[in-house]
């Protein structure tokens, strides 16, 4: 299981990567981007968290 962001509705407010900043960071292009290589399970707590806090539902867990 991975992170996922929908750049598509991302309004780019740094909350996710304020909340888990191992994992989501933001991107030139103004959007939040999962790091790659992360041991995500080590955080899960705050992914969840992030995914809880996001304003427009931009995150979800992947396959
Ligand atoms: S919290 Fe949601 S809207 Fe804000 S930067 Fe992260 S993914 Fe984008």
């Amino acid at each position: 299981m991975h992170p996922k962001v929908n750049q598509t509705i991302c309004i780019g407010c740094g909350s996710c990567a304020a909340a888990c900043p191992n994992v989501f960071k933001m991107g030139d292009d103004g959007k939040s981007h999962v790091v790659e290589g992360v041991e995500y399970e080590a955080d899960k707590i705050c992914i969840d968290d992030a995914i809880a806090i996001c304003p427009v539902q931009a995150i979800s867990w992947e396959e």
